[in-house]
């Protein structure tokens, strides 16, 4: 047999088997221990792999897989995005700030909510920081504009994107450049003190 057939075949022999790793947004969307907030539209879930002290997805129901399949019609549910960013603001003693990824790497259209600190475990590498931390990360009032306004959202060339994760570190809240990873990390303690 083809071995790069056999996913596929077991997955419909056995429908158990686990999703594809970049689906697997959808079953947090459906985990009680995941989810935070849920709405007619849309749902707040915690980021399994949270990149600061706060970090939540907002995700909705209806199945869009990623912000280059949002249209006019779209632009209702992306308000109510903001609303409930909003909310979670006012409940949240962080700063937080709200985006999509250039380029996702998990499927169904998720906003990011994280708080600036910047501060996790789960946060290793400079391609972690510089997708928070550079144009990559598309703010939210921006990608809204863009949609109201030419009601689609133009798609990041992989050139820039990998310019973007090349940049060299600098910290988020200041203009101290660490040499590493490390040494941002430690840096960053300072900052929340
Ligand atoms: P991106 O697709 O790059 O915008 O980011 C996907 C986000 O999903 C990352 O921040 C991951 O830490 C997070 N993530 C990955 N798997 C899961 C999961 N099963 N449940 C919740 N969050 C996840
Ligand atoms: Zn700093």
């Amino acid at each position: 047999m083809n071995k790069r057939l056999l996913p596929a075949v077991q997955q419909s022999i056995n429908p158990k088997k686990p999703k594809h790793w970049s689906l697997s947004l959808l079953d947090s969307m459906k985990d009680p221990d995941s989810i935070v907030k849920s709405t007619e539209k849309l749902v707040v879930i915690r980021d399994k792999y949270p990149k600061a002290k706060v970090h939540y997805l907002i995700l909705p129901h209806e199945e869009i897989s990623s912000i280059y399949k949002l249209n006019h019609s779209h632009v209702k549910l992306i308000e109510d995005f903001g609303q409930m960013y909003k909310k979670i603001q006012e409940d949240e003693d962080y700063s937080l700030k709200a985006g999509f990824h250039a380029i996702p790497s998990m499927q169904r259209l998720h906003m990011h909510i994280i708080s600036t600190d910047m501060i996790s475990p789960c946060l290793k590498t400079k391609i972690h920081w510089n997708s928070f931390t550079t144009e990559f990360f598309l703010p939210y009032d921006d990608v809204l504009r863009e949609l109201k306004e030419n009601g689609s959202i133009q798609k990041m060339t992989s050139e820039s994107h990998k310019k973007l994760m090349s940049t060299e570190l600098q910290c988020n809240q200041c203009s101290y450049k660490p040499k590493n990873m490390p040494q941002l990390k430690e840096h960053l303690r300072s900052h929340s003190i």
